[in-house]
């Protein structure tokens, strides 16, 4: 194969797109719950050889409802999950502050974007996917030029059609799906079909065919 492939990296919030959501925090590794079909789609771009990392904001450390150690336990467990899946989060980049201090890193804000554009030493970011079910998410998203998706699972999962019209009125470009499991089968989809363009596309250049 002469084509290089490309870096592929795809940034997924935590709570209520991985993992349900709770209004009184996930600050538990038992509280840590995969939304069905959830690991199953990340283990899916894992093999597609995309790179698959965490954007999520952990206010819960901030107001001191857990502490570092039970963050680990809960994204152990993630990992542990996953591995039987053939599936792994690369990282896992979280803002530990609570709203009052002031930080750069909770979203909607975009310093664990830019945290992660750094990391990977990427110039834009114009084709990373970034997955989320809160507007906070989106914006952190819209702000690095990331390609925003909302999957209706978590706290998307209370919006009525009004409220996802106002999500997409406020966030150019955004793509809606039901869940994690059928993000991943568009974007892995488009990508198939973009190779069998390529490929058909080869094919007619080889065989002289005139183009249309
Ligand atoms: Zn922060």
């Amino acid at each position: 194969m002469g084509e290089r492939s490309p870096f592929r990296l795809v940034i997924l919030d935590r709570d209520g797109t991985i993992n349900e959501d709770r209004d009184d925090y996930v600050k538990s590794a038992d509280e840590w719950v995969p939304i069905p079909g959830a690991l199953e789609a990340i283990a899916k771009l894992h093999q597609a050889g995309w790179h698959v990392v965490v954007a999520t904001n952990q206010s819960g450390l901030g107001r001191g409802l857990f502490d570092m150690v039970t963050l680990n336990e809960m994204h152990l467990k993630m990992n542990a999950l996953l591995a039987p899946l053939g599936g792994r989060v690369d990282a896992v980049f979280f803002c530990p502050h609570a709203p009052e201090d002031g930080c750069r890193c909770r979203k909607p804000l975009p310093g664990l974007f830019e945290s992660i554009r750094e990391r990977f030493s990427l110039d834009e970011m114009s084709a990373v996917p970034a997955v989320g079910d809160t507007l906070r998410d989106l914006l952190a998203c819209r702000a690095v030029g990331c390609q925003p998706h909302l999957v209706r699972t978590g706290k998307a999962a209370r919006l009525d059609e009004a409220g996802v019209q106002a999500l997409r009125d406020q966030v150019p470009g955004l793509t809606v799906h039901a869940s994690l499991a059928t993000f991943a089968d568009a974007l892995l989809g488009a990508e198939r079909k973009k190779h069998s363009d390529a490929r058909a596309e080869g094919k007619r250049l080889a065989s002289g065919g005139a183009p249309h």
